[in-house]
């Protein structure tokens, strides 16, 4: 099974340039999409989750079990039968149980059947570990219960194509954890696409992902792969807040952090850089080599 975007393209009517001809080819298991915000990463996966219309391209998902292939931009039906949306703000009625949302949410996909829906439904709340407190409103869960929940409605109907939009955002660590496994166990038989401006996510889940930057593709491939291609070309020097200007005027300085009062800067060079260290790279220094390719310097979070 695969998703394969070709030349995608939107401008809105305001004349912002969202998607400039991407073009991905995005298989089985977890594939990370990472980009700043304002990227097009939503314009992209409303687009795939036939929420949106594109200018022009193509998506088509390839490979089904039924043996059958799809126009994602015109069998819309077809598609959402085998589609499971995460969205960025999951709303959820505060008075209603997590269980009776789920059953609901059940019927309106279609299964008609009360035992079997029953049985789902008890399914999804062992699955995502809510079933203790399936009884609960949903207004009374915390943030990490509502990505769980969200997850658990998005795999009503055994999806083969999971969207999942920013979804860590206001997670706690731990929570973050239990969201991250839970998506993991999920993407080994289906397509999980997970959008995000968080590169730390990508790092931990995905085998392969792409860059989009100001509605272009940037970078795509497996994410050790392109960190490995970072190699010998990362440079470290602690600066005073003050000289970073003048770093930034004579050097490629790709990301800044804060670390003990000082400032941290990652420069990118293919030659040694005098007085500044040479680092072992990460996804974060690809991710902002990436994006610095543009006019954006990344901030590193503090330390
Ligand atoms: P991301 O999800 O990466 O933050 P978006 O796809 O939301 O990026 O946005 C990409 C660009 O398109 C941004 O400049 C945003 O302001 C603009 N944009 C998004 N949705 C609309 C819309 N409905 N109308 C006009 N501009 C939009």
């Amino acid at each position: 099974m695969q998703l394969e975007i070709n030349g995608l393209s939107k401008t809105y009517s305001n004349g912002v340039r969202a998607l400039q001809h991407v073009s991905l080819t995005i298989k089985q298991g977890m594939f990370g999409l990472l980009g700043p915000n304002g990227a097009g990463k939503s314009s992209l996966m409303r687009t795939i989750s036939t929420l949106q219309e594109a200018d022009s391209g193509s998506i088509r998902l390839t490979g089904l079990p039924s043996g059958d292939e799809l126009n994602v931009l015109t069998q819309k039906d077809a598609v959402r039968r085998v589609l499971g949306y995460l969205p960025q703000e999951f709303g959820v009625y505060p008075r209603v149980t997590a269980e009776a949302m789920l059953d609901h949410i059940a019927s309106l996909k279609g299964i008609a059947n009360g035992s079997e829906r029953k049985e789902l439904v008890q399914g999804l709340l062992q699955k995502v570990n809510l079933y203790d407190v399936r009884k609960k409103n949903l207004g009374t869960y915390s943030g990490g219960m509502k990505q769980r929940f969200g997850i658990a409605q998005a795999l009503i109907g055994s999806p083969r194509l999971i969207i999942v939009d920013e979804p860590t955002a206001g997670l706690d660590p731990a929570e973050r954890n239990r969201f991250h496994n839970l998506l993991a166990e999920i993407g080994e038989n289906t397509i999980v696409i997970l959008s995000t401006h968080i590169v730390e996510d990508v790092t931990n889940l995905c085998s392969d992902m792409a860059i989009i930057c100001l509605g272009e593709v940037v970078a795509t491939g497996n994410p050790n792969e392109l960190v490995k291609d970072l190699n010998g070309k990362i440079w470290q020097k602690s600066v005073e807040k003050a000289e970073i200007e003048t770093y930034r005027q004579s050097h490629r300085i790709i990301s800044t952090q804060l670390k003990g009062g000082k400032t941290r800067l990652h420069a990118y060079s293919d030659v040694p850089l005098t007085d500044f260290d040479s680092v072992a790279p990460d996804l974060e220094d690809v991710y902002f080599a990436k994006i610095s390719e543009g006019t954006v310097v990344g901030a590193r979070s503090e330390e």
